[in-house]
């Protein structure tokens, strides 16, 4: 199947609101820009940074709706692996769920959807119970995450769960104490596991409201990655142009907020062309490449799940800019590219 293929994806990618259309629960102002204009973030002699991250992985077998990591090297993390092997200059930064818990990616139950007030407070679809994914209870998963070179791991939610039609936008309402409840039950389930990872978050879903934003402040978190624009133009001044996360940059890592958190952008899947990832390198950006841990389960399919097809492609796509850029490009993960941020953000900072 060709990388470009135009099937239906199952987080919605942001799009432009329409007429009247609101998300009063998302980030909406403009994160704070760099007093010094572009970040000085990229090490000596390089140009530009490229890097790697697959949403959705948990222990789920291809005995549940979705292979997401479960079967190690047989499945989605044996490609993860392989690609890691042939590119080992490739840097990967997975985002592992705490404890998965739909069945399903979006609801099912749509009778109740239509109920007033009911359709609010039901899960729509069938969900697993508490714990039943809980990354503890894997010890050959965290064991094989924990081992593989070159790998970073960073948290996806807690349990990629909400109550209503947006199944899987974990975090909408909460304020910012319930966010960071759950953030600090995450984190204590990663810790329980053994399991080795960086505080970087991915929300699931995309959604960044500001609630979470705080409470991931005040977890201590160094970094987050809730935008995703794959059509503007790249320049190096080009912004992010979704409806909830509007005004990030689409090339640089930048510092959202006063209390310093970095923030990456996607601007590169499945569906790109190679053009794109050759303009982002050549406007000094960071191509950052996002994957989902399977391509299809539970009656749905994701653009850009890494199948044998993406596989392919970005192998294709590394060898390419290997061949044209070599050892001027960095290839690093979120965890490395916002310490060097964030070195840079507090050696600017006025000292007391
Ligand atoms: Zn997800």
């Amino acid at each position: 199947m060709s990388p470009r293929s135009n099937q239906a994806i199952a987080e919605p990618i942001p799009s432009r609101p329409g007429p009247g259309v609101r998300h009063s629960s998302s980030l909406t102002r403009a994160p704070r820009r760099q007093a010094e204009g572009l970040p000085r973030w990229l090490p000596e002699g390089k140009t530009a940074a490229v890097s790697f991250s697959v949403d959705d992985v948990h222990p789920s077998t291809s005995a549940d709706p979705y292979e997401a990591g479960g079967d190690l090297r047989r499945g989605g993390l044996g490609r993860v692996a392989r690609l890691l092997e042939m590119h080992p200059q490739l840097r990967a930064t997975l985002f592992v769920t705490p404890d998965w818990r739909p069945l399903s990616l979006h609801p099912t139950r749509t009778w109740l959807a239509k109920v007033p007030l009911l359709g609010e407070r039901m899960y729509l679809a069938r969900v697993r119970p508490k714990g039943g994914m809980r990354i503890d209870r894997f010890p050959e998963f965290v064991r094989f995450l924990n081992t593989l070179p070159g790998v970073e791991v960073g948290v996806h939610g807690l349990h990629h769960l909400h109550r209503g039609p947006r199944l899987t936008v974990e975090f909408q309402e909460q304020d910012r104490a319930k966010s960071a409840a759950m953030l600090r039950e995450a984190l204590d389930i990663f810790d329980a596991a053994k399991i080795d990872y960086v505080r970087g978050f991915q929300p699931p879903g995309w959604n960044l409201p500001r609630a979470l934003l705080e409470a991931l402040e005040d977890l201590h978190f160094s970094y987050v990655s809730a935008a995703r624009d794959l059509t503007t133009p790249v320049s190096p001044q080009a912004r992010t142009a979704s409806c909830a996360l509007r005004e990030f940059s689409l090339l640089q890592p930048e510092v959202v907020d006063d209390h310093p958190l970095v923030h990456f952008t996607h601007n590169f899947q499945a569906t790109s062309p190679m053009e794109r990832a050759i303009r982002i390198v050549e406007n000094g950006g960071l191509l950052a490449i996002k994957a989902h841990i399977f391509k299809a389960g539970g009656g749905h399919t994701l653009l850009d799940g890494l199948d044998d097809s993406y596989s392919a492609y970005l192998e294709r796509v590394f060898v390419e800019l290997h061949r044209r850029y070599g050892e001027r490009l960095w290839w690093a993960s979120f965890g490395q590219i916002a310490e060097r941020v964030l070195g840079n953000f507090q050696n600017r900072m006025p000292s007391n």
